[in-house]
């Protein structure tokens, strides 16, 4: 099957479109959950706050302009730090972040009161993202989507998106706010070569076909597909019981495919060569880095391209995994 491919026609090359709005991307951006986070991300141990700060620079410095983030990433830490090292340097950036919600919220009227708390962290009057995270009951889709459109009315997010919504859930939430005369601009799901469902469910499609970018979030599979974890480099901690060594074992021949193909493209890594399929499937990779190297390293995921018949490649290699 041909890969499906999508263009996001922007004036500037190195720009795409997010949705329907008028706001200007890197086909690649950066997200910001385990920038404060101790539990899942290990924050403070083998990183710090200067290592984020030199991620950030290095992302600018490689015309990386979209960050993401969401109030409860590190108890609002990682918001906090985004507004320390970005709005309050007035860097040119599109800033995205999230509201969670939690089942006490029960009123249409607390995503308002999170937003002003995350502007607040944010050090920001508006924020130019504002995502549902999760689809969660007990309030439905429609109550949380009536809240994005107040957001934006009141002038509080230039755009809204949702995460997480299945092909069901996103047509409720798009209804609700065509209604308001408000358009949904993305949905953040997991995306990557170890997890393909919205390929094969008709979500990605449908987003291109409701020019709805398609954000995906852990795109180089939490660390697997850069090909630093193996059999004797186990993943440990959270990512390690989640996983497991047998999910390590058996993704191995497609990191060598993977390898392969990158040094057809001067030497680029399995990393890159993870970000770089994302991007060719039509969608927008947002990998977390922890520090310079690791944010440098995605960044070069941008200015080639796979071919067509590599990117069929990995998918046959990544169907394997599956089987396996
Ligand atoms: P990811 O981007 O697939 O993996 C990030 C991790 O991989 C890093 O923290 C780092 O951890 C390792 N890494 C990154 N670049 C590397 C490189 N070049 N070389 C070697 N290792 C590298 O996973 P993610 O952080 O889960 O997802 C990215 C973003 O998506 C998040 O920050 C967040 O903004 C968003 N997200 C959203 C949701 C949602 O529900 N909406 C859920 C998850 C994530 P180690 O060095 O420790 O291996």
């Amino acid at each position: 099957m041909e890969p499906t491919t999508i263009s996001h026609p922007s004036p500037n090359p190195e720009r795409i479109t997010l949705g329907n709005t008028d706001i200007q991307i890197s086909p690649l951006g950066i997200g910001a959950w385990a920038w404060g986070d101790r539990f899942y991300w290990d924050y403070g141990k083998d990183y710090h706050r200067s290592d984020i700060q030199a991620a950030i620079e290095t992302s600018l410095a490689a015309g990386i302009n979209f960050f993401d983030t969401a109030e409860s990433y590190g108890g609002g830490e990682s918001e906090r730090i985004i507004g320390e090292f970005l709005v309050k340097k007035n860097q040119p950036v599109v800033i995205a972040t999230k509201f969670f919600p939690y089942p006490w919220r029960i009123r249409q009227a607390s995503l308002i009161s999170a937003l002003k708390k995350s502007l607040q962290r944010l050090s920001l009057e508006a924020v130019d993202l504002y995502q549902v995270h999760w689809p969660f009951p007990p309030r439905s889709i429609e109550t949380w989507a009536s809240a994005l459109a107040d957001a934006v009315e009141m002038g509080l997010a230039r755009a809204v998106g949702v995460s997480n919504y299945n092909l069901n859930q996103l047509r409720r939430a798009h209804a609700v706010l065509a209604k308001r005369n408000v358009l949904l601009a993305s949905n953040q799901v997991e995306y990557h070569l170890l997890n393909r469902k919205i390929e094969k469910n008709g979500l990605l499609d449908a987003c291109h076909e409701m020019g709805i970018s398609l954000i995906a979030y852990s795109p180089l599979g939490q660390g697997l597909l850069t090909g630093k974890y193996t059999p004797e480099n186990p993943l440990k901690g959270v990512r390690g019981r989640r996983y497991g060594s047998g999910l390590i074992a058996k993704i191995q021949p497609l990191i060598r495919l993977m390898t392969e193909i990158g040094r057809e493209h001067e030497g680029k890594t399995p990393a890159q060569v993870a970000l770089n399929w994302v991007i060719q499937k039509g969608a927008i990779p947002i990998p977390g880095a922890k520090n310079s190297r690791q944010a440098a390293e995605n960044a070069g995921a941008l200015g080639w391209a796979l071919t067509a018949e590599e990117v069929a490649r990995l998918d046959e290699a990544s169907d394997q995994v599956g089987k396996s």
